[in-house]
């Protein structure tokens, strides 16, 4: 079931995953933003994939899921 607030795409927080926190994104239609709930990181989605891109090259481990929050 869809969630109201969410993404097409289930995009992770970058600025999280750089401190091993893996926490999916939110969408803001009006700005036509991702943002975190857990830091200020927010940006488009274009943002969001060079950051993902980015710790995936430092860390190498983007198939890899750590730590799940359930905000729910
Ligand atoms: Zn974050």
């Amino acid at each position: 079931m869809a969630q109201a607030g969410k993404g097409k795409l289930n995009y992770r927080c970058p600025s999280c995953f750089m401190r091993d926190l893996d926490i999916d994104m939110f969408y803001d239609k009006d700005k036509q933003e991702y943002y975190c709930i857990r830091c200020q990181f927010h940006g488009s989605e274009e943002d969001v994939l060079a950051g993902n891109e980015m710790v995936r090259t430092r860390y190498g481990a983007m198939h890899k899921r750590f730590t799940k929050f359930d905000f729910d």
